[in-house]
C-alpha cells in the first residue's frame, strides 16, 4: 500500500484467486469490515456507488473495489456502439475512456467496460466488445460480456470462446436470463460454462452465485458473487426479472453445508416447523438456528461470512485440488439434502445446476 496525495492507495495486479461480492451500495459499509483482505472485495450496485466508493477511498481499504455500471443490466450492446457511448442527450460525445475515468475518479480499484447485453448468436457486436476495449491500453480494465446463456450451448461455444480468447483483458462473463437461474436453461449450459473456464485464460465469472466457486474450480481466474437472487445474474434488458414470490420479503439465506440459498419462510413453514433447525457455526452466527432471519440485514453479512469460508476453502488450495474440492461439496450437499429430507419426512429436490455439475464429474 501506498501514500499518493494524503490518500491510501491499494495496489492490485488483478482479480486473479478471488471471490468478490457483489453488494447493494447502500448495504457495502456493514459487509466492508468483514472482506477478506487477501480472497475478497465488493463489487458495489445500485444507487450510491460513487459516495460508497469514495467513502472507501477515503478510510483506505486493502482489497478490491469496483464499480458496477449500469448498462449490464439496463441497455442492449449493438456492433456500432457497444458501450452506449452515443446518446442523443449528451453534449459532448462520451467515450470508453471517458466512462472508465469516471469509475477510476471516484475509487475502482479496476475497471469495468460498461458493455450492453449482447444477443443470442450477435457475433459482430460480441467481437466488438471485445475489438473495442482491446484499444484501450491500460491494465486496470476488465472487459464485461453479458450474454445470453445460448452463448454456451454447444453449437456457439466453440466461436464464443474462440472470440473471448481474443481479449487482451481480463473478461467478467455475465449471464442474462431473467427467469431463473441461467446456468439451467438449457441441458449442456454448465457443461459448456465449466470448458469456458478450463479453456479460456482471465475469465471472471461474474453475478454468478455458488457456481462462481465450480467457475474457478474449473480454471477461473475470479468470480463475483450476488448474495439476492437478482444479483446472481442479470435479467434482461427492458424485463422485470423474476421473483419466485414476490410478495414474500423474507430474507434467501445461505445453507453451506445444503450448497444454496433458501428463504427464511421456506425454512420455517416447510422444512423446521416440528424438527430442530439447522445451525451456523461460522462467527456471524456461532450456533444459532439458520432459519431465524427475519432482518435482511442480518442475513447479508451471515451470507457474506458464509460465502467468505468457502471462498477460504477453496482458493488456499492449490489449482489441481479445486476441482476435487468442489465436486466433493456439492456430494456432500447431495447427501445433505437426503439426510435432512429423512429427518424432516419430505423429499427435498437436489437443485438442477448441482445435478449438473455432478453429471459433469461423472
Ligand atoms: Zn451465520
Amino acid at each position: 500500500m501506498s501514500e499518493l496525495l494524503g490518500v491510501r492507495v491499494v495496489e492490485t495486479t488483478g482479480l486473479d484467486d478471488r471471490v468478490l461480492t457483489l453488494t447493494q451500495a447502500a448495504s457495502a459499509p456493514s459487509l466492508g469490515r468483514l472482506v477478506d483482505r487477501q480472497f475478497g472485495g465488493l463489487v458495489l450496485t445500485g444507487q450510491g456507488i460513487a459516495a460508497s466508493a469514495r467513502g472507501f477511498r477515503q478510510t483506505g481499504v486493502s482489497f478490491p473495489v469496483l464499480t458496477e455500471p449500469g448498462r449490464v443490466r439496463e441497455e442492449v450492446a449493438t456492433e456500432s456502439d457497444p458501450f452506449g457511448c452515443s446518446t442523443a442527450d449528451s453534449l459532448f460525445p462520451r467515450t470508453l475512456d471517458n466512462f472508465l475515468e469516471g469509475q477510476r475518479s471516484i475509487g475502482a480499484t479496476l475497471v469495468l467496460t460498461p458493455t450492453g447485453q449482447v444477443g443470442s448468436q450477435d457475433s459482430a457486436t460480441l467481437k466488438a466488445v471485445i475489438r473495442e476495449a482491446n484499444r484501450i491500453a491500460d491494465d486496470d480494465v476488465v472487459t464485461m460480456v453479458p450474454v445470453r446463456p445460448s452463448w454456451l450451448s454447444s453449437s456457439h461455444l466453440k466461436h464464443f470462446k474462440a472470440v473471448l480468447a481474443t481479449s487482451q483483458h481480463p473478461v467478467a462473463l455475465c449471464l442474462v436470463e431473467s427467469n431463473g437461474n441461467p446456468l439451467v436453461a438449457r441441458k449442456d449450459t454448465v457443461a459448456g460454462y465449466s470448458s469456458l473456464f478450463a479453456e479460456v485464460p482471465n475469465v471472471i465469472a461474474y453475478r454468478s452465485d455458488l457456481s462462481g466457486l465450480g467457475a474457478i474450480a474449473s480454471g477461473g481466474s475470479a468470480a463475483v458473487i450476488g448474495l439476492l437472487p437478482s444479483h446472481r445474474r442479470a435479467a434482461i434488458a427492458g424485463k422485470k426479472g423474476y421473483s419466485s414470490n414476490p410478495t414474500d420479503r423474507s430474507p434467501h439465506v445461505l445453507v453451506p453445508e445444503l450448497m444454496r440459498f433458501v428463504r427464511t419462510s421456506r425454512m420455517q413453514r416447510e422444512w423446521f416447523a416440528s424438527t430442530q433447525p439447522l445451525t451456523c457455526g461460522l462467527p456471524c452466527c456461532s450456533g444459532q438456528a439458520i432459519d431465524r432471519f427475519q432482518n435482511p440485514n442480518e442475513a447479508l453479512v451471515h451470507n457474506h461470512v458464509a460465502l467468505t469460508s468457502m471462498a477460504q476453502d477453496l482458493l488456499t488450495l492449490p489449482n489441481d485440488q479445486r476441482w476435487a474440492w468442489w465436486i466433493g461439496r456439492l456430494r456432500a450437499a447431495e447427501l445433505a439434502h437426503l439426510e435432512l429430507g429423512q429427518r424432516i419426512k419430505q423429499d427435498i429436490a437436489l437443485p438442477d445446476d448441482i445435478t449438473a455439475w455432478l453429471k459433469l464429474a461423472g
